[in-house]
């Protein structure tokens, strides 16, 4: 299908990492970083010189576009999704992308930093790109293949299936969101005007994964109330409530539970902040497990723990609040099985080894998926993300591409014929 086709990811890439579109995590407007518009322009001025002729960007810098159904068939509508913003843990100001051809296994260094030196040993994911051309930055800034590998994926992907239209699908709706890394990346998505039935957002990791799994996840807030008097007269009075926070967090397991004595599929109690006088001390908890029920265990586990260091001190009260932050998206994927499996197929039609993974965290798939929209995440090819080591191959975005439209192919392939009523 792709033996004449001359691939524009990695050329539409370099252009778009070059446009600095860092979010805010500071920031409480939408975007929270105006600059991030500037590629969600450029990207509806190409959609549109491609032909897509609603490509359109809203006040909040999200893009929506639409490539009609070319088929008599009824296919569910799908959506793919990228992020247009870079993280804020490293500079996405001028980034410099530079081409390492035909790589042949060596560390890499950096025009712009002499002490930065990408090591085969650190990321040996690179033995498995020797022979491929890879793309970094010079050492000065992060590449921002998170995501903009994504995005000029499924550009490609786009104009790919527009100069092919013997290539038969449904409705495809593209979505480009920002302050994905600010964790506000569906903040304004509007899924009305989306009108999608399926999605896959584009931002993982090796060439043939795919990720259909990430955290439930928790936040719980332990208020102390201490019992305040004067200093000079508190004797057998005063309870100091950042004494008790102090005992609640000195009586954590200590060998388990915690994010850094965890891996895989265990989930944790994390304390992230502590504020207080006295009188009265808050501290926060993220609570994550892959089982939302498992969340319920680990939160009366704090509280147990809670209640026991209070026992030593009766006159001082407390309060425990629990917020759902989000759900693992597999609680939902599972009810639509076909989403992954056409995408396990695609995977394994464009010749690639699939990958399963979970996500020790959430990605903007698993708030869509709750929203109404099951969404995995395919891989996008980008490595040793948020820093300035960043790199990927152009071999892996090509095999992206090809991921998507087979993908597309798949969802037509699989759907029902038109029912025509007989006369
Ligand atoms: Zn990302």
């Amino acid at each position: 299908m792709f033996n004449n086709y001359s691939f524009t990811a990695a050329e539409r890439f370099t252009r778009y990492v070059q446009v600095d579109t860092q979010s805010d995590p500071l920031s409480n407007t939408h975007p929270t970083s105006e600059k991030q518009k500037d590629l969600s322009r450029i990207l509806v001025e190409e959609l549109k010189a491609m032909g897509v002729e609603d490509a359109q960007m809203d006040e909040y810098g999200y893009v929506y576009a639409t490539l009609p159904s070319n088929t008599d068939k009824q296919v569910p509508v799908i959506c793919f999704c990228a992020h247009v913003d870079t993280a804020p843990d490293a500079s996405g100001t001028g980034v410099k992308p530079v081409l390492h051809k035909n790589y042949q296994g060596q560390d890499i260094t950096f025009a712009d930093d002499k002490n930065l030196v990408l090591r085969k040993k650190d990321f040996p994911y690179m033995e498995r790109l020797i022979g491929h051309d890879i793309i970094t930055a010079n050492g000065a800034t992060l590449l921002g293949s998170d995501d903009k590998a994504g995005v000029a994926e499924i550009m490609d992907a786009a104009n790919f299936l527009i100069t092919h239209p013997e290539v038969k699908h449904g409705t495809i709706k593209l979505l480009f969101t920002p302050d994905e890394e600010v964790g506000r990346g569906t903040a304004k998505v509007d899924m009305q005007k989306l009108g999608a039935d399926f999605g896959y957002t584009l931002d993982g990791g090796e060439a043939g994964s795919l990720e259909d799994e990430t955290f439930s996840a928790d936040g719980v807030q332990v208020v102390i109330n201490g019992v305040i008097t004067h200093p000079g007269y508190a004797k057998n009075k005063m309870v100091n409530a950042m004494k008790i926070a102090a005992d609640v967090l000195s009586s954590l397991p200590k060998n388990e539970l915690s994010p850094e004595t965890t891996e895989g599929k265990q989930g944790f109690i994390h304390p992230v902040r502590v504020e207080g006088i006295a009188e009265k001390c808050t501290i926060d908890f993220i609570i994550r497990d892959f089982v939302t029920d498992g969340l319920k265990v680990k939160e009366d586990t704090l509280l147990n723990v809670v209640k026991k260091v209070m026992e030593n001190y009766p006159t001082a009260s407390f309060d425990f609040n629990v917020q759902e932050q989000y759900r693992n998206m597999k609680e939902v994927l599972d009810q639509h099985p076909q989403v992954v499996e056409y995408a396990k197929e695609a995977i394994q039609r464009s010749g690639l080894k699939l990958k399963m993974e979970s996500i020790r965290g959430g990605t903007d798939g698993s708030k869509l998926s709750y929203m109404g929209l099951p969404c995995p995440n395919l891989f996008a090819g980008e490595q040793a993300i948020h820093s300035k080591l960043e790199f990927i191959s152009i071999q892996d975005m090509n095999k992206a591409v090809e991921t998507i439209v087979h993908l597309i192919t798949v969802w037509e392939e699989k759907a029902e014929g038109v029912t025509t009523s007989i006369p």
